[in-house]
C-alpha cells in the first residue's frame, strides 16, 4: 500500500495529462506559456480570489507574499511552530522574526485566542497554517489582524480545496499561499505553488517579484526572485483539475469513514477535531498516539506505511530555537510527540482503509 497513491491517480488521468504535456512540447513556450494563465484563471474561478500568481513552489509563495508586504528587518510575523519548516524559514529569509504562538490541542491549528497577546509594535503580519487540510480560525485571526492593521497570510499548502463556511481556503485573507508539491491535495509532477489575493496592488507586486522585480522587460523596479512555475507543471495541474471535485468529495468521504471506523475499532484513540463550520481535505490523515515508534513499527510490519507531520515543533529545531523558550507552546510540543499520519489519498480504496484500521487496532492492542 502506498502512503499516497499517485499511481492510480495517473492511471485515471493519463490520457488527459499526457495530451496536455504534449501540447506544451508542441508549442514550446516553457516559461509563462498559455497554460500558466489558463491555470491561474481556473484557480481564481475555483477559489473565488481575484488574483492567482503561480510560483515555483509553496515555499516561494510564502517568500514572495512576505516580500510583497515589504517586510523590514526585525518586523515580526506571528505564526505556529507546529508546521513544516518553510513557514518560519521564509519569515526569516524575508528579514522578519517569527513569533511562535501555540496551537489548539484538538485541531493542531494556531490558537486564534493567543494571537492578540503576541502582537507588538513590530508585528506586521499573522501567518496561520491550515494544517492537515483544515482551515485555521480565519475569521477570528482576521478580526484581530484588522484591529491592529496587520496582513494575514494563510499557509494553505495543505488545504487547497478545503471549505470554510461558504468560502474556499486561499481566499480568506490578505494572501493565501498553496503548494502543488506532488503529495499535496492538488499536486503537479515537480515543484509548483500559487499565491492568491484580491488586492490588486499586492497582486501586481507578487507578479513583479516572481520575475526579478521587473515591472517591464529589463526594468527592475524592486528586488525579486526567479520564482515562476513552469508551463509543463501548470499543464499537469490543469489535467488534474478535471477530476479534482471528485477527489475532494472522495477525501471528505474517506475522512468521515476513517473517523467512523476508528471510533468503532479503537474508541480510546484521539482523532483530529474538525470544526463544524469547515471541512478538512486531509492532506494528511493524522491521529494522536502514545508510544508512536512502537505503533509505527508494528504497522510497518503489517505493510502499512505511516509518517510523522511533524516530529519537532520549530522552536525545538536548531535553526529556530532562538525564537522561543524551549518550554513555550506546550501543545505544539505534545502534538509533535504524538501525531502519526495514516495512508490517505482520493484513490485509497475502502478495502485498503479497512486494512489500515484493523492493523492500527491490532498495533494499539499489542
Ligand atoms: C508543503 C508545505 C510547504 C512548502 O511547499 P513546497 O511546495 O514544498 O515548497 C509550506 N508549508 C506547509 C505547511 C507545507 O505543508
Amino acid at each position: 500500500m502506498d502512503f499516497i497513491d499517485l499511481k492510480s491517480q495517473y492511471a485515471a488521468l493519463r490520457d488527459n495529462i499526457n495530451a496536455r504535456i504534449q501540447k506544451v512540447l508542441d508549442h514550446g513556450q516553457y516559461i509563462l506559456g498559455p497554460e500558466v494563465k489558463e491555470m491561474e484563471a481556473a484557480l481564481c474561478a475555483y477559489t473565488g480570489a481575484r488574483h492567482c500568481i503561480s510560483v515555483a513552489s509553496g515555499t516561494e509563495a510564502l517568500l514572495i507574499a512576505l516580500m510583497a508586504l515589504d517586510l523590514q528587518p526585525g518586523d515580526e510575523v506571528v505564526t505556529s511552530p507546529f508546521t513544516f519548516a518553510a513557514t518560519a524559514e521564509m519569515i526569516v529569509l524575508a528579514g522578519g522574526v517569527p513569533v511562535f504562538v501555540d496551537i489548539e490541542p484538538d485541531t493542531a491549528n494556531l490558537d486564534a485566542r493567543l494571537v492578540e497577546a503576541a502582537i507588538t509594535p513590530r508585528t506586521r503580519a499573522v501567518m496561520p497554517v491550515s494544517l492537515y487540510g483544515q482551515v485555521a480560525d480565519m475569521d477570528a485571526i482576521n478580526a484581530v489582524a484588522a484591529r491592529h492593521g496587520l496582513a494575514v497570510i494563510e499557509d494553505a499548502a495543505q488545504s487547497f480545496g478545503a471549505s470554510y463556511g461558504s468560502r474556499k481556503s486561499c481566499n480568506l485573507s490578505t494572501f493565501g499561499c498553496t503548494s502543488f508539491f506532488p503529495s499535496k491535495p492538488l499536486g503537479c509532477y515537480g515543484d509548483g505553488g500559487a499565491i492568491f489575493t484580491s488586492d490588486d496592488r499586492l497582486a501586481q507586486a507578487c507578479r513583479e517579484i516572481r520575475t526579478h522585480g521587473q515591472s517591464q522587460r529589463y526594468l527592475h523596479t524592486r528586488l525579486g526572485v526567479g520564482g515562476r512555475m513552469d508551463t509543463l507543471q501548470c499543464a499537469v495541474v490543469l489535467g488534474k483539475l478535471d477530476r479534482f471535485e471528485w477527489e475532494i468529495a472522495r477525501r471528505l468521504q474517506l475522512g468521515e469513514a476513517y473517523r467512523r471506523k476508528l471510533q468503532a475499532a479503537v474508541p480510546a484513540l484521539q482523532l483530529l477535531a474538525v470544526r463544524e463550520d469547515r471541512d478538512c481535505v486531509w492532506a494528511q490523515y493524522t491521529v494522536f498516539v502514545d508510544d508512536r515508534e512502537a505503533v509505527q513499527a508494528r504497522l510497518k510490519q503489517a505493510g502499512i506505511p505511516t509518517a510523522v507531520h511533524y516530529p519537532r515543533p520549530l522552536h525545538h529545531q536548531p535553526a529556530y530555537a532562538r525564537y522561543a523558550e524551549a518550554d513555550a507552546c506546550p501543545h505544539s510540543i505534545a502534538a509533535a510527540r504524538r501525531v502519526m499520519s495514516l495512508p490517505m489519498s482520493a484513490d485509497l480504496t475502502d478495502a485498503q482503509q479497512d486494512e489500515v484500521v484493523a492493523a492500527l487496532a491490532r498495533a494499539l492492542a499489542a
